[in-house]
């Protein structure tokens, strides 16, 4: 059985090659919907920034070796953001700056407000200056013409503000997969209705799409299949019409668990078809007709884990990204754990911050269907497979919901 990591790198590995064989298509986008999108462009600086040389404080601009502590210097001017710098200071005076307006000429340092002491038009000088201090010089943050963002970068809020800078308005960004979400199992009905007494609602169908929109691709799901070959078959062959294939349930070893059979049939490559974790060890991964296809356990915690840790960088891969590392952080234990060892476990668990310490327990839970106690997590606690008991204050690693933290 493989351990979580090697499953990932099979993932990675074998969705790296689809995607060398079948380029992804690009389409054009309003920055203002790019969120989330991979750029298959380059974003490169529009002139050089800072376009000039910027005063990051509010205070005065100075010729350093003028500026000594006790030196007192009449104020000729000023200049404030946006402002052309036609004023230049002369030896022995100063002129008023604010932050991001243009250094006149002639100064070559910025004395902050705060180290000042202002009479009338004098300006006494309370700390000795230095060239440079408090200016950012034209073209120190990037040249003209320099690279800012390569092909395959992600647009989160930081990089979407760098486009903005450049003027880069409209983008050519990667489509995103349609990823097709396919649940199965003869007791599970659409949440749109009221369940029989034996029957459950389709909680997976929500979660996995919006596990899939978070990943960055599009979710395409499909009509629960029946627990038999023929609407398996069906659904699947449906579900391969689209750029990969996740189904949730069905994987296990019970008489009516038959989608590894069925994918086996319509010809299927696996890499693997257990990992040792918990919850989620059932997990399946293969090929089929050249899409990747996932078959998740149906406990819809073992559906989210499994997701978190093997379906993400499939998705991220065929948005035209790359694969991200798993955020993993470090907390210290708020309570003991004993765990068996033989699998890792991803236990539900909440992360908390208190006097510059974070701090995580696990929460009380039932197992990998309690859908109640997972809503309350922000995290899942790493337990390794070789090692279950950790005491408090002990440090852990915890794997972050990308959603809520
Ligand atoms: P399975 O992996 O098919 O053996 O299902 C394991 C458990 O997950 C069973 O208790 C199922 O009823 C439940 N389950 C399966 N599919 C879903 C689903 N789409 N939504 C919510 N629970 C499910
Ligand atoms: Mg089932």
């Amino acid at each position: 059985m493989l351990t979580f990591e090697e499953a990932r790198q099979a993932v990675i590995r074998e969705v790296t090659r689809l995607t060398k064989s079948a380029p992804r298509t690009t389409e054009s986008i309003a920055l203002s919907e790019a969120l989330g999108r991979v750029v298959a462009q380059e974003i490169r600086a529009d002139r050089a920034y800072p376009p000039f040389d910027r005063s990051v404080r509010d205070g005065f601009a100075v010729r350093a070796v003028d500026a000594d502590a006790g030196a007192k210097l009449p104020c000729i001017g000023e200049l404030k953001a946006g402002d052309e710098p036609k004023i230049s200071v002369e030896a022995r005076t100063c002129v008023q700056i604010m932050t991001g307006a243009a250094l006149p000429p002639g100064a070559d340092a910025v004395v902050m407000i705060e180290q000042t002491r202002v009479k009338g038009a004098t300006i006494e000088i309370l700390r000795t200056a230095a060239i440079g201090q408090h200016i950012v010089p034209r073209g120190r943050e990037a040249a003209e013409g320099e690279l800012l963002l390569g092909v395959r970068s992600r647009l989160g809020f930081a990089e979407i503000a760098v486009a903005a800078q450049v003027g880069a308005v409209r983008l050519q960004v990667f489509r995103k997969p349609r990823v097709a979400i396919l649940s199965t199992g003869d007791e599970v009905v659409s949440a749109e209705t009221t369940p029989g007494d034996f029957q459950i609602r389709n909680s997976n169908a929500f979660s996995l799409a919006a596990q899939v929109a978070l990943a960055g691709g599009e979710p395409v799901v499909l009509i629960n299949a029946k627990d038999t070959e023929g609407d398996l078959r069906a659904k699947i062959a449906q579900g391969l019409k689209e750029d990969m294939l996740i189904l949730s349930g069905g994987v296990s070893a019970g008489k009516y668990d038959l989608v590894e059979k069925v994918l086996r049939d319509l010809g299927a490559e696996f890499f693997f078809d257990a990992v040792a974790i918990r919850p989620g060890k059932p997990t399946v991964f293969g090929v089929c007709g050249g899409k990747p296809v996932f078959g998740l356990p149906g406990n819809p915690i073992s559906t989210m884990v499994a997701f978190e840790l093997f379906v993400v960088p499939a998705v991220q891969l065929l948005s035209g990204g790359e694969a991200r590392p798993l955020a993993f952080l470090e907390a210290h234990l708020g309570e003991a754990l004993h765990e068996k060892t033989g699998l890792a476990h991803f236990l539900p668990a909440r992360l908390e911050w208190a006097d510059g310490v974070a701090k995580v327990s696990a929460l009380k839970w039932q197992g990998s269907g309690d859908l109640a106690a997972v809503a309350k997590c922000n995290c899942f606690l790493f337990v390794p497979q070789e090692r279950g008991e950790f005491a408090i204050g002990q440090s852990v690693s915890v794997l972050a919901r990308r959603d809520i933290l």
